[in-house]
């Protein structure tokens, strides 16, 4: 399997540092506002990395640390008049919700700042020990110029860093690119004591506070945006290498592209997001993450409804023939007439894992379902063997890819919606439609929504 990392720039043979075990771990979000779609899309492409890690037979543990103290949680507590614990919970509680309606459910475990600040000092008096950090009034920096490897992740050179590094004027600071390991209180700012008085934790240390503690001195997988590889990882691998003096600190970085509008990076303080709870509203959670899927994890999407309705379709034509297929169990143990069905799933089966073995190209993978759901509609279904073979290759597709997952059917038989759908149908072709939408409303009751599409009806659970 080929995994692209940014720090070689190339698709490398995947190996862990031991045998069939992978750490892993992920930029989790700074909990201020609702989740966007963009972070949906990091956290969805990051979501299937695990699953079809743990689908090959590794046993993956996958952390995500979550930003719950940072300058942007202050600032819109104090507006909002409240603290910023609290603020932090609530965010956190709707993006833990929100999560779990993609179907984003691989993480192990989610460590937040705060809890972890013993380490983030511990590191800081290290790394202060070690000679690459300095206190300064209060506040503590990394000395970059100490650092010799700083910018071989995102490949730039010290100059460039400087040059374009969105540095802020400190005079505390010895140059302008060293960073805050630690900040001093500022009046009527949340603090915890330290060596160098009261204060609070600068955001890169707090992800080495937590990737060391969790994971060890070096690690598999690191993963997040492509916003984060400088200064975020940069800084972080400089922090980590120095602690250790272990190079790799991590093997494999994977970086995102971005989901865009118009052109430009989604971004809360652009103004121009699209919250998830906001998509949900009006589409289903699985045509969220099938739109988002739909595209290699590196690539960027330029976001539209357009493209999102097409996805909504898309999603739900192979749905409806994958469901097709796994209420089937075949009528003809002698087999022989399901040929073209057969021959279908032998190739869609191969480049479904020859994509997802290509550096997880999750837009490929779904590419090749379509002839295999095209194949299923026009098959009889009754080669027991082949249909079996169907439904065992569906469910390990959605197992990697955590979309069309059976729900629960309710004691629900297909058979007889569908002989309801069979009358109904010959009702609107009698024009009858005051009946045939009782109909559609009896059944809404019970819990099955049915969508007319020309003269096809669909029906779901819901
Ligand atoms: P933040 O809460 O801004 O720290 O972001 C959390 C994660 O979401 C990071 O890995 C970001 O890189 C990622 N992210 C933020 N905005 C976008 C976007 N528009 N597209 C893709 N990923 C994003």
């Amino acid at each position: 399997m080929l995994v692209y990392s940014t720090l070689s720039r190339e698709k490398e043979e995947f190996k862990p540092i031991k045998g069939k075990i992978v750490k892993m771990f992920v930029c989790g979000p700074t909990v201020y506002d609702y989740p966007h779609i963009g972070h949906a899309k990091t956290y969805v492409a990051m979501d299937v990395v695990a699953r079809y890690l743990r689908f090959k037979g590794y046993s993956v543990f996958y952390v995500q640390n979550i930003t719950d103290i940072d300058d942007k949680i202050i600032n819109r507590a104090r507006e909002m008049n409240i603290k910023a614990e609290e603020l932090a919970d609530r965010f956190l509680r709707i993006y833990y919700e929100d999560m779990e309606k993609l179907n984003v459910k691989s993480v192990n475990l989610f460590a937040r700042a705060t809890q972890h600040v013993e380490e983030i000092i511990e590191q800081t008096e290290m790394l202060i020990e070690k000679g690459f950090a300095y206190e300064s009034n209060g506040n503590v920096y990394f000395d970059v110029s100490k650092f010799s490897d700083f910018g071989k992740l995102s490949g730039q050179k010290k100059e460039e860093l400087i040059a374009g590094a969105r540095v802020e004027v400190d005079e505390n600071k010895k140059s302008p690119e060293d960073f805050a390991l630690w900040k001093s209180m500022k009046e009527g700012e949340p603090f915890w004591n330290s060596p160098w008085g009261r204060g609070r934790p600068g955001w890169h240390i707090e992800d080495t506070a937590i990737s060391l503690n969790y994971l060890g001195e070096s690690y598999d997988v690191h993963g997040g945006g492509i916003d984060l590889i400088f200064p975020h990882h940069e800084a972080e691998v400089a922090i980590a290498e120095s602690l250790t003096g272990k190079k790799p600190f991590v093997r494999y970085w994977l970086h995102t592209g971005f989901l865009l509008v118009n052109g430009e990076k989604m971004a809360k303080s652009l103004g121009n997001f699209l919250t998830i709870r906001g998509i949900l509203e009006k589409y289903e959670p699985m045509t969220l993450r099938f739109f988002l899927l739909y595209a290699h994890y590196r690539s960027p999407i330029d976001f539209s409804y357009e493209l999102l309705n097409e996805a909504d379709e898309a999603y739900k034509r192979l749905d409806t023939s994958f469901r097709r297929a796994q209420r089937s169990e075949g009528t003809d143990k002698e087999g022989g007439e399901d040929r073209e069905l057969k021959e279908t799933l032998l190739s869609c089966k191969h480049r479904f894992f020859e994509a997802m073995d290509d550096d997880f190209n999750t837009r490929e993978a779904i590419a090749a379902l379509f002839p295999l759901a095209k194949a299923i509609n026009v098959s009889p279904l009754s080669d027991v063997e082949t249909v079996s073979e169907v439904r065992s290759f569906i469910k390990d597709v959605s197992e990697i890819l955590g979309l069309f997952e059976s729900k629960e059917e309710k004691n629900i038989k297909p058979e007889i919606i569908d002989a309801i759908l069979d009358i109904r149908k010959m009702l609107r072709e009698e024009k009858r439609y005051d009946l045939a939408d009782r109909i559609r409303a009896k059944l809404s009751e019970c819990g099955i929504e049915i969508e007319d599409s020309g003269k096809e009806t669909r029906w779901k659970i819901s």
